[in-house]
């Protein structure tokens, strides 16, 4: 394929289908023609609700008014994620966003905390975040005042289907034309690529360019293209959720909680008008009754609707670019959402295919680099989450000890070493997660080193005991000053009643 790209059709009105034309009308409307076709008959997978602090790149790009889009999609702040029972039932702890602590001299500045561990208090007592979410206060603060110290880092929850909503009213105002039709076919060219699509009522959609947001089913990236799939379910084997929303609870907290159960794990997830719930489970070791029976007792308020049950295969797509078609969001694979990477996926892959698009001429190599990093930044977080399940001391129970004994990807046994001897944590500049994740992680779920960097003593134990003291007074104290987040949600971005204008 070389000629020039001038008409783009968006398949599926999901949140990748969305994010992706309004991202595109942004920033290549006045090139593309840009069509999204979507079925209101099959409807959205209607999860997708907690996000990770990098979606603020993409609120910047399509110009987003926080306040405002938080208005529109019942939205809540997040600081951090709960996990709750993951190695060893009654503890818990927070991978909170941001920094932990402050660097000194070249050293991370766990290696010092990790010495002086005896006096040196919690490793979140070294977080903002920490103390605001546990305490469920929010506000936009960049910096801790008079200190060189970062100050809150967020994300968001919000209502997935009222977030699709919003994106599409967005992007149709930017020139986005959207079609409400059934895909019943995907025609070729002779040469394989895709030429058009055959919509149910006879119509054909033709393009230049294709984006498959079909989620699960892939309609072109698999069904038509026979993309592959790599499948990863012998690392990460559950395979079946059910989600259920609940009223509203009190106090109105700024974190997505995430419980290990019997075979699998329940979320969380607080949003203005009500609280987003369900429960990822393996199906070789709970049956679907019993998922939901766990699922019922262990809310928090009242269900609002009947569980819905969704099914899933974790891996990804052998190729995210095949031919004249790029896939993304669910179609492109799957990873759980236990660190909420899924929405961010999809931002990384817009941002790429932007970078990376074929306007003109041979794009083969264009291609291939595509594949290659979509390919790095899939496996990162893959191994990232499989931590969670590996990493565990739930003895005696079959799906923690099944996980426990897993011959994990030798990247993330890697990472695991350098770790263990001597409190080393190295990533790669594209790894989605860096330094403060896996430290939060590892030692939230009991891997320990057996020691630290050396050039710790370098500073004299006074002045160390003193650097930590004062950390963390300034965490704590910076909190004591945030207003309460429901108040600040009241204050600052409150939905506006169902029907207003
Ligand atoms: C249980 C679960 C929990 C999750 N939680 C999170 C989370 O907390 N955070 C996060 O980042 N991600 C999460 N995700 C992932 C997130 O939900 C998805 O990445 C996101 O919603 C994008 O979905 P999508 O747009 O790819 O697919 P969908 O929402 O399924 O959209 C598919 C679109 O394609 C259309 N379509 C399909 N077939 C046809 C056809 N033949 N003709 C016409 N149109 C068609 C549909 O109508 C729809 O518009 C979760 C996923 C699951 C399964």
């Amino acid at each position: 394929m070389s000629q020039e790209i001038r008409s783009v059709v968006i398949a599926g009105g999901g949140t990748a289908g969305w994010m992706a034309a309004s991202a595109l009308a942004r920033v290549l409307g006045p090139r593309l023609t840009i069509t999204l076709v979507e079925s209101s008959e099959i409807g959205i997978v209607g999860v997708g609700e907690a996000t990770i602090p990098a979606i603020q790149q993409f609120n910047k790009l399509v110009k987003f008014n926080e306040d405002e889009f938080l208005k529109q999609t019942q939205g809540t702040f997040k600081l951090a994620i709960e996990f709750v029972n993951w190695w060893e039932k009654g503890q818990s702890y927070m991978h909170t966003f941001g920094p932990v602590g402050r660097d000194l001299a070249y050293i991370p500045f766990h290696h010092y905390w990790v010495y002086d561990q005896q006096t040196a208090g919690s490793l979140w007592d070294y977080s903002l975040n920490w103390f605001a979410a546990t305490q469920a206060r929010f506000s936009r603060v960049p910096k801790i005042p008079n200190t060189p110290l970062s100050g809150l880092t967020w994300a968001f929850h919000f209502d997935a289907s009222l977030y699709a909503a919003y994106l599409s009213r967005l992007a149709q105002t930017m020139g986005v034309r959207r079609i409400d039709a059934k895909i019943a076919g995907v025609l070729q060219k002779p040469d394989g690529d895709v030429r058009a699509l055959k919509l149910e009522d006879g119509r054909e959609l033709e393009a230049d360019f294709f984006i498959d947001c079909t989620g699960f089913r892939g309609v072109l990236i698999e069904q038509a293209l026979k993309t592959g799939y790599e499948d990863w379910s012998h690392w990460l084997p559950c395979d079946r959720a059910l989600a259920v929303p609940t009223e509203r609870t009190s106090p109105l907290l700024p974190f997505t909680r995430s419980t290990a159960l019997e075979a699998g794990w329940q979320w969380r997830i607080p949003l203005q008008h009500r609280t987003g719930n369900g429960h990822v489970y393996c199906s070789a070791h709970l049956s679907d009754e019993h998922a939901r029976d766990q699922l019922l007792a262990n809310l928090d308020s009242k269900p609002l609707a009947d569980p819905r049950p969704i099914r899933f295969v974790t891996g990804r797509r052998k190729m995210l670019w095949n031919r004249n078609v790029v896939c993304m969001g669910l179609a492109s694979g799957f990873l759980e959402p236990l660190e909420s990477t899924s929405i961010h996926l999809i931002q990384v892959t817009i941002q790429r295919l932007i970078l990376l698009f074929p306007h003109v001429g041979d794009h083969e190599a264009r291609r291939q680099e595509f594949n290659r990093a979509a390919s790095a930044e899939y496996e990162y977080i893959r191994d990232f989450i499989i931590l969670h399940y590996y990493a565990n001391n739930r003895v005696g129970e079959a799906f923690w000890d099944d996980c426990r004994n897993m011959k994990i990807p030798d990247s993330l046994a890697h990472k695991i070493e350098l770790f263990r001897e001597t409190a080393g944590i190295f990533c790669a500049a594209d790894d989605l997660f860096q330094l403060s994740s896996w430290l939060q992680v590892m030692w939230g779920q009991g891997v320990r080193p057996r020691g630290t960097h050396p050039f710790v003593e370098a500073i004299a134990p006074h002045d160390r005991a003193g650097y930590l003291r004062d950390l963390r007074k300034l965490f704590a104290g910076a909190a004591q000053t945030l207003p309460g987040h429901a108040e600040f949600i009241a204050q600052n971005c409150a939905a506006r009643p169902p029907g207003a204008a």
